[in-house]
């Protein structure tokens, strides 16, 4: 594995640990979708997956993914045999299975206590997770897998607990902010003044033969003090008639 690729997620996993708790081994739950692509792309998952994440794992599955792959059909009778190898995780459907990504969604609850990482190829079931606080998505991008970084709404979520916030009062302190105008609306250009050039970075200006500055800039300096000097309507009505008067 590239380096490159090993400091990633080395250091999305540290993010889970730091913020989340987790701990070796991870306890990682597959689904069918998983398995069909890992079958589909020759990746051994107890080999490839471990390896990836540098550490002790336990590569699970639930009742439910098996039963849903099982009312599937025989096309998927290889990606069945795969998933069939790992144990099986109590999910609480026993006698009621539901369908996988219901499943897995509901054994994360609301703060995925248990440090799930859920491993799948389901878009649906990756946007839900990816809405769930402090949930690692683990993915297959053809051969080689993906811990994707943490989503959004777990960054979030752990800025918030940083600052003793709970997430809706961070919203609504930013929400203030951007209608205060104390910061910028994400991706809004902001616009920045014009500026001369530094003019201690600038060379003196050049003096022409008789010792003058430029003319042109000592004009227009003129013009600019003469704009600023405004006369007051009474004064001019007392100048206008001095000057009928001589
Ligand atoms: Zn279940």
């Amino acid at each position: 594995m590239k380096i490159k690729r090993y400091k990633k997620v080395h250091k999305h996993l540290n993010f889970y640990i730091n913020n989340f708790g987790f701990r070796q081994p991870y306890q990682i739950l597959l689904d069918g979708t998983f398995c069909f692509a890992a079958l589909n792309n020759k990746v051994n998952i107890a080999d490839n997956v471990p390896r990836y994440l540098q550490g002790e794992l336990k590569l699970l599955t639930t009742q439910c993914a098996i039963i849903e792959m099982e009312n599937l059909g025989t096309k998927l009778g290889g990606a069945l045999i795969i998933l069939k190898k790992f144990p099986i995780h109590k999910c609480g459907h026993e006698g009621q299975p539901v369908v996988a990504s219901e499943c897995l969604l509901s054994m994360l609850g609301d703060t995925n206590l248990n440090h799930y990482v859920i491993a799948t190829q389901d878009r649906d079931l990756q946007n839900n997770v990816r809405h769930k606080v402090g949930v690692p998505l683990l993915y297959l991008h053809g051969k080689t897998p993906v811990l994707e970084q943490p989503s959004e709404v777990t960054v979030e979520a752990t800025r918030s607990r940083a600052e003793g916030l709970s997430v809706s009062e961070r919203q609504k302190i930013e929400k203030l902010k951007l209608e205060s105008g104390l910061v910028e609306a994400k991706g809004k250009k902001v616009k920045r003044k014009k500026k001369g050039p530094n003019p201690l970075s600038c060379k003196k200006k050049k003096k022409n033969k008789s010792g003058e500055v430029d003319k042109v800039v000592k004009n227009t300096e003129e013009k600019k003090k003469r704009k600023k000097i405004r006369i007051a309507q009474h004064v001019k009505e007392i100048l206008f008639n001095k000057d009928n008067q001589v």
